[in-house]
């Protein structure tokens, strides 16, 4: 599937939440529809023969004017084959049956929702504006009209502890979206968070807490084969424009590592370790530290390795094949 992305930052949105600023974050102007009319036929004529979604990220566009969202749809549609369809992004507050109808007839084909947490707690400590019973009925609604549906959530807001993630974890699971996205905050110049840190009021999770909680979450939605397509924020984000909290250009990796360290540490044998040729860079990556956590857990000096080919990546077996190296 190709993407084609469009971002609206803060378009429709009825305030700024506590932690965003999608100024910073997308680091783009809300286009105007004859542009992005321009770019998707550019995009769409590239891609002829290829499945296509154009995908409105950013803002809350289901809260944009009627007009507006008309335009949007248009610029879209105009070029519409039976292999492109449309992604828009919302609030789980601002998704009801006949915003659902007027998606449906625009070929919006998924709906992603900013639910960031199914804890009551969380959400009223982060001033979300809804309760976890509107964020449930939202998702619900979307799967019951066969859109599909993506949530994103945030591990590590204001009021969040074992037991609100525990909540979020299993409500997920039990809505069974399409897909969801993981992203732990980030303090961001020029937000309420920013005042509540330091203020004292609020404080981020770590970098290795947050690698920990994302591994385990991504671990409990696959198992329960739920997809999940991204965890952390993308890489480009201005550093100035960070204050504190859990960033790394390289989270995605840093979770990948951690998922396969505790997969080998659960099924640890004193034998040679193989594995894929493609996750030498997660043992040896970021000044080894999967690799000295690995021997530090199993108190050993050296792991002796075998590097395959034919392994996929993220999979291991222990053997008793003659190593290549030592670690
Ligand atoms: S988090 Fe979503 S709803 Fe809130 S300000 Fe940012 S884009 Fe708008």
């Amino acid at each position: 599937m190709k993407i084609f992305p469009i971002f609206i930052p803060h378009l429709g949105c009825p305030f700024n939440c506590v932690y965003c600023d999608q100024d910073t974050i997308t680091k783009s102007k809300s286009p105007i529809a004859q542009s992005i009319s321009d770019n998707v036929k550019k995009f769409c004529d590239n891609n002829i023969l290829e499945e296509k979604e154009i995908a409105f990220f950013g803002g809350t566009f289901t809260k944009l004017s009627k007009k507006l969202q008309q335009q949007y749809f248009d610029a879209v549609n105009k070029y519409n084959d039976t292999l492109t369809s449309i992604r828009i992004s919302t609030r789980p507050d601002s998704i009801d049956k006949d915003i659902i109808d007027f998606c449906k007839n625009n070929n919006v084909r998924t709906i992603e929702l900013g639910v960031q947490s199914f804890s009551d707690e969380v959400l009223s400590a982060t001033k979300r504006g809804y309760t976890t019973q509107v964020a449930i009925e939202s998702c619900n609604l979307i799967k019951k009209n066969n859109i599909i549906l993506g949530v994103q959530l945030m591990p590590g807001l204001p009021g969040f502890n074992t037991a609100t993630l525990d909540e979020t974890i299993e409500t997920t699971i039990k809505l069974k979206p399409n897909f969801v996205r993981i992203y732990p905050p980030i303090v961001l110049k020029n937000t309420m968070l920013e005042n509540w840190f330091k203020d004292g009021e609020y404080s981020p999770l770590t970098l290795e807490e947050s690698i920990e909680i994302t591994s385990r979450m991504v671990g409990k939605f696959k198992k329960n084969n739920i997809s999940v397509i991204k965890v952390g924020l993308h890489s480009d984000i201005e550093k100035d424009s960070i204050i504190a909290g859990p960033y790394h250009q390289s989270f995605g990796e840093l979770v990948r590592a951690e998922m396969l360290k505790t997969k080998i540490l659960n099924n640890f044998e004193a034998k040679t370790l193989k594995i894929s040729n493609k996750d030498i860079s997660l043992f040896k990556g970021f000044d080894s530290r999967m690799l000295k956590e690995l021997k530090a857990k199993l108190r050993l000096q050296k792991i002796p390795i075998k590097i395959s080919t034919n392994l996929k990546k993220d999979n291991f077996i222990f053997s008793d094949v003659e190593p290549d190296e030592n670690w």
